[in-house]
C-alpha cells in the first residue's frame, strides 16, 4: 500500500521520512498520512479475517513500509469491556472501557511507539529524543530497546522516581529537568535539533498521531462484535466492512494528541464508507491545568497559555496546546464534541469508584475521564441510551496513597516461640481483633438481581456489613421480623407485596417501627406516593442516579 505525507497548510506532498519534520514548501510542521482510503477499504475487507487481533490489521492505513515482526510485542489489540456496576449505578447500560492498560507497557503510549520505531528502523535511524512525563518514555525505550535504537529521554523532575527508573531500565539516558513540562519539550527539541536526531513531536509527528488512531478502529470493530453491525446497515453486502460507532468518545488530554489520532480514524472510516457517523469526541483535561476547557468555554479560536499548572496529576499538565486546540475544536465543531474539565479530587475519586465497581485500577489521567464521564451524565449531555467509549490508562501507583487516605490495611503480629496450643490461641485472638464478630445487619429487599447486587458490591466494597437479601416483599417482610437488621434497603415496585405494603407492615409493628429505611426506586414518584413515604423513611435514592460512596456516606449515617 502507499501514503504520502500532506502538508495541512499548503497542500504539498511529499513521501514519509522521520527526519523531515517540515513541509519543503511552506517550512508547516503540522502534516499528516494520506493514503488511497478505497483501496485500503477492498484490502482490509479481504484480509481482515486473516490477521491476528493487533493494531498491525490496520496495516493499510499505517504510515509504515512493513511491519518488522522482531519488533512486535502485542501493541494494540486491547480489550473493550462493559463497564455493568458503573453502568447500573449511573443508570446508563452502554459504558465501555477500551482497556489500554493491557498494551506491553501498560498505556496507551505503546501504539505510537511501536509505529515510531519501526518506522526508525526502517529508515536506518538509531538514534532519538523523546520529552516525557513519563508513559511515552517508557513506552518508547522498550521498543527502542527491541530494535537497538539508544533513546534521550527528557522528563520533569515532577515524574514519579518509579517511572524514571523503569525508562532507565530498559537503557534509555534519562534527562531530569527542573521546570515546567513545556519546558521540558523546547529542551528536548533544541537537544535533537543539535544533534540532527529524531524527535517525537508529539501531535506533530506522523507515527504518534497514526498511532493514536488505529484506537479509533478497534472500537469500530469491538463494538460491532458485541453489538452487531448498525441497524441502518442493511443487509450485508460480501466485501464490504459495517462498522458502529458509539456515540462519545471521553479521554483525558494533556497536549491532545491521543483524541487528534482518534478523532483522524474515525473520519477515515467514514469516508471509506465503514461507518455512518462520527462519535462526539470530548476532552478531559484537570481544572488545574485546563487551557482549552477555558478557551472552548468562552468561544476562543486559541488557547491562552497557563504557566502555572496546578494539578497533582502530572501526565495532564501541558500549559500550551498551541495549534492542537484549533484541530480538536475544528473536529467539534464540524462533528459533535466539547472539552470539560474536573479537579484532582474528583479524578482520585473516580479512580476509587473504577477499581471497587469494575475491577480495573487506571492511573490518575485515566481517572480524570471516568471523573468527567460522571460529571457529563449527571449533567444530562450524555444521554442514559447513549453508549459511550472511555480511554483507560495507565497505572495507579503513584496514587493510591492518596485514594485511600489511612485504615485501609490492618495488622496481625502473631506470638513468637509458643506452644501449638498457644499458638493456635494467639492466632485466633489475633484475627478477631482484625474482623470483629458482629458487623452492622443490612437487608437488601430489591425484587431485581441486579440491583441487589449493586448494593451489596457497594457495601463489601468498603464497610464490614452483614448483608441479608430477599427478592420480593413478602419474604423480605418476614426476613425484616427475624433478622431485626440495623437498616433496611427496599425497592418499591416489586410484583405481589410491594414496598409501600412492606413499609405499612413494618411501622405498624412496635418490634420494627424504628428500623431505618432507605427506599431505592428507579420510578419517577407521584405526589400521592411521596406523602405515603413521608415520615416513614429515612433516605429516597433515585436508581441510576447515584455514586457509590454518596450512599455509603447515607448507610453509615443512618447506622451510626
Ligand atoms: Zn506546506
Amino acid at each position: 500500500m502507499s501514503f504520502v505525507i500532506r502538508c495541512v497548510d499548503c497542500g504539498h506532498e511529499v513521501l514519509y521520512h522521520p527526519l523531515s519534520n517540515n513541509c519543503p514548501k511552506c517550512n508547516s510542521q503540522w502534516r499528516e498520512a494520506v493514503y488511497d482510503l478505497q483501496e485500503a477499504a477492498v484490502a482490509l475487507a479481504r484480509e481482515l479475517p486473516k490477521r491476528r487481533f493487533d493494531l498491525w490489521r490496520y496495516r493499510e492505513v499505517l504510515p509504515i513500509k512493513k511491519p518488522i515482526p522482531e519488533l512486535r510485542m502485542g501493541e494494540g489489540g486491547t480489550p473493550l469491556i462493559r463497564a455493568v456496576n458503573m453502568g447500573m449505578m449511573l443508570g446508563n447500560s452502554n459504558i465501555y472501557i477500551k482497556d489500554e492498560r493491557q498494551g506491553p507497557t501498560a498505556s496507551f503510549k505503546d501504539r505510537q511507539a511501536s509505529l515510531t520505531i519501526n518506522a526508525l528502523k526502517e529508515a536506518g535511524i538509531t538514534e532519538m529524543v523523546a520529552a516525557s512525563t513519563g508513559n511515552v518514555a517508557i513506552a518508547n525505550s522498550a521498543y527502542a530497546a527491541r530494535a537497538g535504537i539508544k533513546l534521550w529521554a527528557f522528563v520533569t523532575s515532577l515524574v514519579p522516581a518509579v517511572k524514571m527508573r523503569e525508562i532507565a531500565l530498559y537503557g534509555s539516558q534519562v534527562i531530569k529537568v527542573t521546570g515546567s513540562y513545556d519546558q521540558v519539550k523546547q529542551i528536548a527539541a533544541e537537544f535533537a535539533e543539535q544533534r540532527g536526531l529524531y524527535h517525537d513531536t508529539g501531535a506533530r509527528a506522523v507515527t504518534s498521531v497514526e498511532g493514536m488512531k488505529t484506537i479509533a478502529y478497534e472500537i469500530a470493530e469491538q463494538m460491532t462484535d458485541e453489538l452487531g453491525p448498525p441497524p441502518e446497515a442493511g443487509e450485508a453486502q460480501p466485501g464490504k466492512l459495517r462498522w458502529r460507532t458509539p456515540d462519545w468518545y471521553i479521554q483525558a488530554i494533556s497536549g491532545g494528541l491521543g483524541v487528534i489520532g482518534v478523532a483522524k480514524g474515525f473520519r477515515e472510516m467514514k469516508q471509506m464508507g465503514i461507518t455512518d457517523r462520527i462519535p462526539g469526541m470530548i476532552c478531559i483535561q484537570a481544572d488545574g491545568c485546563a487551557p482549552m476547557v477555558h478557551a472552548w468555554k468562552e468561544n476562543l479560536e486559541e488557547a491562552a497559555p497557563v504557566n502555572n499548572p496546578k494539578t497533582h496529576i502530572e501526565t495532564l499538565a501541558t500549559g500550551t496546546p498551541g495549534r492542537s486546540y484549533k484541530i480538536l475544536r475544528k473536529q467539534m465543531q464540524d462533528y459533535k464534541g466539547l472539552f470539560e474539565s474536573v479537579t484532582d479530587e474528583e479524578a482520585f475519586r473516580a479512580m476509587h469508584v473504577l477499581a471497587k465497581m469494575e475491577g480495573v485500577s487506571a492511573e490518575p489521567a485515566a481517572a480524570a475521564a471516568f471523573a468527567g464521564l460522571f460529571k457529563l451524565i449527571r449533567a444530562g449531555v450524555i444521554k442514559p441510551s447513549d453508549s459511550v467509549v472511555v480511554n483507560c490508562t495507565g497505572h495507579t501507583m503513584p496514587a493510591e496513597p492518596l485514594v485511600l487516605g489511612s485504615g485501609w490495611a490492618r495488622n496481625v503480629i502473631l506470638p513468637q516461640e509458643e506452644t501449638a496450643a498457644q499458638e493456635e490461641e494467639g492466632l485466633l485472638a489475633a484475627l478477631s481483633r482484625v474482623a470483629p464478630d458482629r458487623f452492622p445487619r443490612v437487608a437488601i429487599v430489591d425484587d431485581t438481581a441486579d440491583a441487589r447486587r449493586l448494593v451489596r458490591r457497594i457495601l463489601q466494597s468498603q464497610g464490614e456489613f452483614t448483608i441479608f437479601e430477599a427478592s420480593n416483599g413478602k419474604e423480605g417482610l418476614e426476613l425484616v421480623q427475624r433478622e431485626h437488621p440495623d437498616l433496611l434497603i427496599l425497592d418499591l415496585m416489586m410484583p405481589g407485596m410491594d414496598g409501600f405494603a412492606v413499609l405499612d407492615a413494618l411501622r405498624s409493628n412496635p418490634d420494627t417501627a424504628q428500623i431505618p429505611v432507605i427506599v431505592s426506586t428507579a420510578k419517577e414518584l407521584t405526589l400521592e406516593e411521596k406523602n405515603r413515604l413521608q415520615g416513614q423513611i429515612q433516605v429516597l435514592m433515585q436508581k441510576g442516579d447515584f455514586m457509590s460512596d454518596e450512599f455509603l456516606e447515607e448507610v453509615k449515617a443512618l447506622i451510626r
